[in-house]
């Protein structure tokens, strides 16, 4: 987002060190990132500081089952949410048998409280809500997902799904560990103008720092201890180190939102490029972008869900990935992640990409 090490979040670190660290009761640099947070992200309420994005989506889950008394949730094919037993499950064979543990040392038991649904496809959500009646917590989505490439929830399906959950009295989590605070000051959610019920943030509010937060409702939030009976806790979760660096990180967004309209206008112009150089090589490839976040895949025409993304060509991927860095262009080793652009990118940086771009597509191709 803002490149590496800005200055603003190296002195924030120093005066917290100078100022002395202690841990324990909420320190005001907690309570000033919970307000912080609270402000920017309109649906949330509450909000709990937590150390990593599988602290804060696990929590959520488990707030989720706690508020509703219910244990089954479901999750979209393809997409990512930490490194927690029951998120390592990926779809069975059809589309309504159970899901499959992704990693050894996963068990079964876990896989069984996890139903993986197509992103997109909102048919295959009423159709697991169906046979699983009264049976589902929590539906976990990334609403612009950034795990299986760039793939955005479509208009419809968004608001499909938010009023199935309201209507099933199923908590929508909206997790916002990668685009939380990057596509826009208030996330995912206010670019597809949705409210989750609750939301998971990691990465940005850091500043660099190792931090997670997940919040929401407060009649939700509410039911975690002391105030409700949900256990959850962490002997450095809201240090404040952590809340130095990942307050001045939101502070600076809070002061300089013009800083989005900078990330539209280098994406877009990257975007732009990359499409003329397409254009160019006479190749379709699709490519999907949300602000900052985007993603080129060696696919022809639409990549919608899941099952297009895999269909993209990644042994031609790896072969771009090793063109692009002889020229210095360091790119995610992946088909399936995103590529961000920071304030620290600049024209130079992104015409000399442009340029690798199209002479690495012409190298490989
Ligand atoms: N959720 C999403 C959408 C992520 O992209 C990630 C990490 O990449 C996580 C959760 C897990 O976060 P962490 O790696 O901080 O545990």
């Amino acid at each position: 987002m803002f490149g590496h090490n800005p200055a603003f979040i190296k002195e924030a670190l120093l005066n917290a060190i100078e100022n002395g660290t202690s841990f324990g009761a909420p320190t005001e640099l907690e309570v000033k990132m919970a307000q912080i947070i609270t402000d920017l992200v309109s649906s949330i309420e509450k909000v709990r500081m937590v150390n990593s994005g599988t602290e804060a989506t696990m929590s959520a889950i488990r707030a989720a089952r706690g508020f509703s008394g219910k244990e089954k949730f479901i999750k979209f094919e393809g997409c990512y949410h930490g490194h927690a037993d029951y998120f390592l499950i990926k779809a069975g064979s059809g589309a309504l048998t159970l899901g499959v543990p992704t990693s050894p040392g996963v068990t079964n038991g876990n896989a069984a409280d996890t139903l993986v649904a197509d992103y997109n496809d909102i048919e295959s959500v009423k159709k697991m809500i169906a046979s699983n009646k009264n049976e589902i917590a929590a539906i976990i989505i990334e609403p612009i997902a950034g795990n299986m490439g760039v793939v955005k929830a479509n208009d419809e399906f968004i608001k499909e799904l938010k009023s199935i959950c309201d209507e099933e009295k199923i908590v929508l989590i909206f997790d916002e560990v990668m685009t939380g605070f990057r596509v826009a000051a208030g996330g995912a959610q206010e670019v597809l103008g949705i409210a989750p019920d609750l939301t998971t943030f990691g990465k940005i509010i850091g500043g660099g720092l190792p931090v997670g937060a997940f919040g929401g409702k407060a009649e939700i939030m509410d039911i975690i201890a002391p105030s409700g009976p949900v256990y959850q806790a962490g002997t450095l979760s809201g240090n404040p180190l952590a809340m130095a660096a990942g307050y001045a990180a939101l502070n600076h967004i809070n002061e300089n939102k013009e800083i989005y309209n900078e990330l539209e206008e280098k994406s877009s112009y990257l975007e732009k490029g990359m499409k003329k150089n397409l254009n160019e090589i006479g190749k379709n490839y699709a490519m999907n972008r949300v602000g900052s976040m985007s993603c080129m895949f060696f696919k022809e025409g639409e990549v919608e869900n899941f099952n297009d993304a895999v269909n993209s060509d990644t042994e031609l991927y790896g072969k771009y990935f090793h063109e692009m860095l002889n020229q210095g262009i360091y790119l995610a080793p992946a088909q399936f992640e995103a590529m961000f652009i920071s304030t620290a990118h600049s024209k130079v940086d992104l015409d000399k990409t442009l340029a690798a771009h199209k002479s690495s597509l012409e190298a490989i191709l």
